[in-house]
């Protein structure tokens, strides 16, 4: 490492190292490791592999419910949902009696890397995809910028450090369902970097591409391409790429192409009753089009006075279910909240996705067959980074959220 600038910062009980250079460190949704492999594979991803062979590949786990905002969290504050709170898209609020978005700051129980290294003087710049995640990744962050690429037509310095976000980017502002939503959040990193040098950058894409293209097909070669030659471009800057992903992304279809479902609201209605228990789904979100709102992984509220355990062996007696748990047993092996879950956590098979009741959920506008993440088998993400790591213990299980400590700590 160069000479340090400040002294390293501690964070959530772990400590990292200021940055030497500029460092950017990229979630790309949904980055099954595969999709980069065949990139790489069919010859459309040069950079990447360089970045293989020169710098470090390495796999991690993400956390379970693998879906977006518990991992960005996750990877933000360095700590698992047990710590930070963030424990889905969206949650039963008990004390409220409401299902609600779980999009807001006052859920978050954690500090984040980007927010203290602000606070101690580093320049920062964060950029999402979607807005939903704007105001958790730019939580206390000081004196730094935060947009979304669907809200960049929309920014000021008051709010978002940045005026005009859109002409600054200088790109049409995309459609929410779009690849270009990604690619702009790739093309404002590499604007930033270029004009206003920012120590850390964290961007944060959809995966709107991987929910309908398979690793290898056309269109996610062309992702993966766009996303090579902006990531080559963000290493020709000088920065330090670190990229990793929030989740997997798994086909939830049979032969034929239709979705395998557990309608679990539906299943309990059956057994306990109409509405008696309630199944949440923490995929849930208002831009649903594409993945019809199915995932694998559901937690369940139970009447007081229900036979958890009897229920738990029913369920995890269906065809297509992984595993089911208790939320004490579920929440200490996945690490989340235990206020924030239902009574039940359930997560599906591979293939295999879980819905509350059948008309509840519109699958009109799923227009290639299913696609989707949520369970254990989503887990596993890609751990890159463009130079060679040391001193990292290969017995310790790596998650996507060591991917500052990695790229601050253990970078030669
Ligand atoms: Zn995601
Ligand atoms: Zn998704």
């Amino acid at each position: 490492m160069a000479e340090m600038k400040n002294a390293p910062i501690n964070v959530n009980g772990r400590t990292y190292r200021w940055m030497d250079r500029p460092l950017v460190v990229v979630c790309v949704d949904g980055c099954e490791p595969d999709y980069i492999t065949q990139a790489m594979q069919a010859g459309v991803a040069p950079y990447l592999r360089e970045l293989c062979e020169k710098g470090t590949s390495l796999l991690g786990d993400a956390v379970v419910p693998s879906f977006t905002n518990p991992n960005n969290l996750s990877i933000v504050t360095g700590t698992p949902p047990a710590v930070h709170g963030i424990c889905g898209n969206y949650f039963y609020d008990r004390d409220a009696d409401k299902e609600v978005m779980m999009n807001d700051p006052q859920y978050l129980r954690a500090g984040t890397i980007i927010a203290k290294f602000s606070q101690a003087g580093a320049k920062v710049a964060v950029v999402t995809a979607k807005d939903k995640l704007r105001t958790l990744l730019g939580h206390q962050v000081k004196d730094g910028i935060c947009f979304s690429a669907e809200k960049a037509n929309d920014t000021s310095k008051a709010k978002n450090g940045i005026d005009d976000a859109l002409g600054f980017v200088g790109l049409p502002l995309p459609s929410v369902y779009s690849a270009h939503l990604s690619e702009f959040v790739f093309a404002a990193g590499v604007k930033l970097l270029e004009t206003r040098k920012p120590d850390l950058i964290y961007l944060s894409t959809t995966d709107y591409v991987q929910h309908k293209d398979a690793p290898g097909t056309p269109g996610a070669n062309e992702f993966y391409k766009m996303m090579d030659g902006y990531l080559k471009k963000l290493d020709q800057l000088g920065a330090t790429v670190a990229l990793t992903a929030d989740h997997g992304m798994n086909a939830k279809t049979d032969a034929k192409g239709d979705p395998n479902v557990i309608y679990l609201q539906d299943t309990l209605d059956q057994w306990l009753g109409k509405d008696v228990a309630r199944v949440i789904l923490p995929i849930t979100d208002p831009y649903v089009v594409h993945h019809g709102a199915l995932g694998s992984f559901a937690t369940a509220y139970l009447p007081a006075g229900a036979k958890i355990g009897e229920i738990v062996a029913r369920i995890a007696a269906l065809p297509g279910i992984e595993v089911v748990y208790d939320r004490a047993s579920g929440c200490r092996r996945f690490e989340l909240p235990e206020d924030r879950m239902g009574d039940i956590i359930i997560v599906s098979e591979r293939l295999t996705v879980l819905g509350t009741s059948r008309e509840r959920h519109d699958l009109s506008g799923l227009n290639v067959p299913l696609r989707s993440h949520g369970g254990i088998s989503e887990q596993t993400v890609p751990l890159l980074f463009n130079r060679r790591a040391n001193g990292i213990d290969r017995s310790r299980r790596l998650r996507n959220f060591d991917v500052f400590d990695i790229a601050l700590n253990h970078l030669q």
